[in-house]
């Protein structure tokens, strides 16, 4: 079920980070679906995006355009969001979504490992808010800005201490930038999802039936948000549905945080 409206994004210029795979694919596909003009995915790999482009050819709505990005490089994001904004006379919208993720004991977790984690997840969120906030700015137009997220920010999650880390600094990201920038019209919120399907979390997080089945015992409503759910929270936050939203953090996680963070089953 949909629950945005037609056109929402009507003429609007948007780029999402890692948007060929998981929530970024469908936050990128909803885009199209709902009028933008033009669709930016960037991440490192270009094959991730084939699917992107072939949705939109299918569609025969907006332009996807496939940039090959790592976020962990401040200039190269700098210049790809400004080229962006120059290409299109502006950018509208910025979805900060890539992050890499796996499972690792904190003993044993390497200073590599760590890096890795904190330089895309929070350093990549940064510098993605950084170049847009640049370009919303000078513009004069405003704009919005959705960093996802999730919710081991708050709560800490045993095994994930890296990402656990970026993500709350991500929230803090938020808060401070969506105060920072309200002067100058740009609204920053974050989506916080909870555990929910894509192939990149399955494997990392879940690799089988055994720890999926665990994870769900943890969540009072017992089933993963869906990746369609989570993409419209997304875009209603990023939209001019909510032009008093910011500084916010939306959850989806079927009560898990509140029911205590990990440890007890239904
Ligand atoms: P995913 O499909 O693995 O997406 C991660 C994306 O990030 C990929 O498209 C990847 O593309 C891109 N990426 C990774 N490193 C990058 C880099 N250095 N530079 C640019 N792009 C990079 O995972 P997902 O599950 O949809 O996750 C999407 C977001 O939701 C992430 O922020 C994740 O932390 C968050 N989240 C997910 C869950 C979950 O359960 N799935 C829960 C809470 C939060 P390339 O490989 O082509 O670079």
């Amino acid at each position: 079920m949909r629950s945005l409206r037609d056109g929402l994004f009507e003429g609007q210029v948007a780029m999402v980070t890692g948007g060929g795979t998981g929530l970024g694919f469908e936050v990128s596909r909803q885009l199209l679906e709902l009028g933008a003009k033009a669709v930016v995915v960037a991440s490192r790999s270009s094959e991730h995006h084939a699917r992107i482009l072939a949705e939109a050819e299918r569609l025969g709505r907006g332009r996807v355009e496939s940039v090959v990005l790592d976020v962990r490089e401040p200039d190269r994001v700098d210049e790809t969001v400004r080229a962006v904004a120059e290409r299109h006379g502006g950018l509208d919208v910025m979805i900060n979504n890539a992050a890499g993720n796996f499972v690792a004991p904190s003993l044993r977790l390497k200073p590599k490992a760590w890096r890795a984690v904190i330089d895309i997840a929070l350093s990549g969120t940064f510098y993605g808010c950084q170049a847009a906030g640049r370009v919303m700015a000078r513009s004069g137009n405003g704009g919005s800005i959705v960093n996802i997220a999730a919710t081991y920010a708050w709560t800490g999650m045993p095994g994930v201490v890296h990402s656990a880390a970026a993500k709350a600094g991500v929230v803090a990201v938020t808060r401070t930038l969506a105060v920072e920038w309200a002067p100058l019209r740009i609204r920053v919120n974050a989506v916080a999802p909870g555990p929910f399907h894509s192939d990149g979390a399955a494997q990392n997080l879940w690799p089988d039936e055994e720890a999926k089945a665990a994870l769900l015992a943890t969540i009072p409503t017992g089933s993963f948000a869906s990746v369609s759910e989570v993409a419209e929270s997304v875009l209603f936050l990023a939209s001019r549905a909510a032009p008093s939203m910011t500084g916010e953090v939306v959850v989806h996680d079927g009560g898990q945080w509140l029911g205590k963070g990990m440890g007890r089953s239904r």
